[in-house]
């Protein structure tokens, strides 16, 4: 699976499931948006998880699973049974690391030495195997990540999983598309790969630690406003086990969850229970086709105050903004709508979604991967519609 058919599916409800598997990380990235570090032991439990992804059938489950964290490699036997169970319903996984395996210091018991680029890096066996039952690998590379684990040594572990016929994907963050650092990196990808590798470019977003200095995503919305929320579209499993129909990480960690993003708790819940409740909410409906300020506005006891997702998660005690929804988004007529967003939000394919929600001069890039026949092995950008 290639970044580009992950990204296409980000907009259809329930499509795709996202399970943080631990908090914790080797790394200490300034910008972390989970505040992950080596001793944070917050995970959901394991036992409770697979059986969450048992509940996956042929006919009933997301076409995607996104593990991540904090460093979901942390876990290697976990994600591999994850991605079986998962692989076993017809289900296809990614998943997303800091790469901290890739240091070349972990070679010398800690002490950074120098490897030549031609020697590939000795993956850990548990990880190696967690990467190979994978559908799609990605690394997150930026300024901060780049002070934890060279550039050089996440190239190298990226070529060394290539050869295990594992697509890869870089996902890079900056500040915008003016960052020099983005420039840089991405020229460097291109040299590296030819092409063969996609990036999915996202500006610095201000949570976690990086709240203290990185600029808000979105600010107040104007009242009444349609913008659609598109990220109520996959279920998120956080890191107690609760399932959340949000993957802002400030809403999926605040507890209580606001009730119209509640969509239940791996502990207790089925796969087809969350996978309803993601789908059928007439709130949900809504906050994906016209947004959260919209539904204040129209239906709301109060004006919606605060940034867009403090708008939105103000929502959930207000009995008349589900009244309100109930009457325009529920049923066949509710299920229409909400197909019908999702196919508009789709309609530009990969490259159409990152130029909406990340760094748009750079979306283009999403698209690289899958070697054209006659192009010597390098790739023009493909669009996935
Ligand atoms: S690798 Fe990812 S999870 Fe780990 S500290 Fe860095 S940003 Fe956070
Ligand atoms: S809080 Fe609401 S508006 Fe913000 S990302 Fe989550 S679902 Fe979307």
């Amino acid at each position: 699976m290639e970044l580009a058919e992950l990204v296409a599916r980000r907009p259809y409800p329930a499509a795709g499931l996202l399970i943080g598997l631990t908090r914790r990380c080797p790394l200490r990235c300034a910008h972390c948006s989970t505040g992950s570090d080596p001793s944070t032991r917050e995970e959901p439990d394991a036992d409770r998880l697979v059986r969450f992804v048992g509940t996956f059938t042929e006919e009933d489950r997301p076409d995607v699973v996104l593990l991540t964290g904090g460093e979901p490699l942390l876990l290697p036997a976990l994600a591999e049974r994850l991605s079986a169970l998962a692989r076993r319903a017809g289900s296809r996984t990614a998943l997303l690391s800091g790469m901290f395996f890739a240091r070349s210091g972990n070679r010398r018991g800690g002490r950074a030495a120098v490897v030549p680029p031609s020697i590939p890096p000795p993956i850990p066996p548990a990880v190696l195997r967690a990467i190979r039952g994978v559908d799609h690998f990605s690394a997150s590379l930026d300024a901060h990540h780049e002070r934890e684990v060279p550039r050089a040594d996440v190239f190298r572990a990226l070529h060394r999983i290539q050869e295990e016929g594992v697509p890869v994907s870089l996902h890079l963050t900056g500040t915008g598309a003016s960052d020099p650092y983005l420039a840089d990196v991405t020229r460097a990808v291109e040299r590296e790969f030819g092409g063969r590798v996609p990036c999915l470019v996202n500006e610095v977003r201000p949570f976690g630690r990086a709240a203290a200095w990185a600029r808000p995503a979105r600010t107040a919305p104007d009242a009444g406003a349609v913008s659609p929320c598109s990220m109520a579209a996959w279920p998120v499993v956080a890191f107690d086990g609760a399932v959340l129909a949000c993957c802002n990480q400030d809403t999926v960690d605040r507890r209580p969850v606001p009730a119209h993003l509640d969509l239940g708790h791996i502990g207790v819940d089925d796969w087809a229970t969350v996978r309803r409740r993601t789908t059928e909410s007439p709130v949900l409906r809504m906050i994906r086709t016209v947004g959260p300020a919209h539904l204040a506005a129209r239906y709301g006891s109060a004006p919606p105050a605060g940034s867009y997702c403090d708008g939105c998660r103000a929502l959930g005690g207000d009995a008349a903004v589900a009244a309100g929804a109930r009457a325009v988004a529920a049923g066949a007529a509710g299920a229409l709508l909400d197909l019908t967003a999702a196919v508009r939000e789709a309609r530009d394919g990969a490259q159409g979604i990152v130029r909406r929600h990340g760094c748009a001069a750079y979306a283009p890039l999403v698209g690289a991967g899958a070697a054209r026949p006659g192009t010597g092995g390098r790739t023009a950008p493909r669009d996935v519609r």
